[in-house]
């Protein structure tokens, strides 16, 4: 289902007080001066949310650049971003969003649970996954790379050389299976999050000697510990990141691409990565084919 877009709008400083009129799809007139915002219809998943004014969003809390709970004590990145820009688009101010920590493991579970509405997560979209939630997206493309100790000391040139050492990763990722799956010969340690993967590299933890995930993690994970780690030019796979969502909700889906599609076009997600991401990777984002809602 397509919402409609409208000119008749609630201001945000209003909102919490006008939001059966505004964001339930009534179509009674409302009472405060318009803006650009849309108006769901009444039974939507949109609607729902809106009327709330409130909405869960899983997102990483240790992972530099995406989602890092800093000083603040709120996490800060792009996944973050990219929730604040969908949620403002249901008319969500940023307080009626709640964080919750979603680690590698438990994101399916948590949307299937209801532990949170979506997640924003260094979620990589795949078919396995797409059996028991739904995907938004992609938002953006990373690819899986490796993180070795500055320098290079294991002589570690190609994603081939880490058959016969021990690499470590997060268990529940994309990026764990895939050493399994495509360097059988390599030893694969699990820790609780990439940046303790990181930690046990530079200690010599278990004879970790690399860690692999995807490049744009790993470039956050090396700019925070300057000097300690360095990013291989070793991309192997692709990793779509989509919003998951949980399924049946197409209408949602719908709206959360279109949330895309516009950002792109006016330029909001290329200043959301230059803000977070572009501080350690510069990149011209191209929107990706959406992976489709109907699946
Ligand atoms: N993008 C990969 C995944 O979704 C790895 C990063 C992560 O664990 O969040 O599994």
């Amino acid at each position: 289902m397509r919402v409609r877009h409208t000119a008749a709008a609630c201001t945000a400083a209003v909102l919490s007080l006008t939001l059966a009129a505004c964001g339930g799809g009534d179509d009674t007139a409302s009472p405060v001066p318009s803006e650009e915002v849309q108006e769901f219809p009444a039974d939507s998943t949109m609607a729902q949310f809106a009327d709330a004014g409130k909405i869960k969003v899983g997102t990483k809390f240790d992972q530099p650049l995406f989602g890092l709970k800093g000083l603040s004590g709120d996490p800060e990145g792009f996944d973050v971003e990219v929730a604040k820009l969908v949620a403002g688009k249901l008319g969500i101010e940023e307080d009626g969003i709640e964080f919750i920590e979603s680690i590698s493991k438990n994101r399916q579970d948590f949307l299937k649970n209801g532990t949170v509405d979506f997640i924003v997560a260094t979620y990589t979209i795949n078919a396995e996954r797409d059996t028991e939630v739904d995907f938004a997206g992609p938002v953006v493309v990373a690819g899986q790379g490796i993180l070795v100790k500055e320098g290079n000391p294991e002589g570690i040139e190609a994603a081939e050389d880490l058959n016969g050492k021990t690499v470590c990763s997060q268990e529940g990722s994309t990026s764990a299976k895939n050493i399994t799956s495509m360097f059988p010969e390599a030893t694969l340690k699990l820790l609780g999050g990439y940046a303790e993967c990181a930690d046990a590299m530079r200690d010599g933890t278990d004879g970790i000697v690399a860690v692999s995930t995807d490049d744009l993690i790993l470039a956050g994970i090396a700019a925070n510990n300057e000097g300690d780690f360095e990013v291989l030019d070793a991309t192997f796979t692709e990793e779509p990141y989509g919003i998951g969502l949980p399924e049946g909700q197409e209408d949602f889906c719908e709206f959360v691409n279109e949330v895309i599609a516009d950002a792109y076009e006016n330029g909001e997600l290329q200043k959301i990565f230059d803000e977070t991401i572009g501080a350690v990777v510069e990149r011209e984002l191209e929107q990706p084919e959406p992976y489709g809602c109907d699946t």
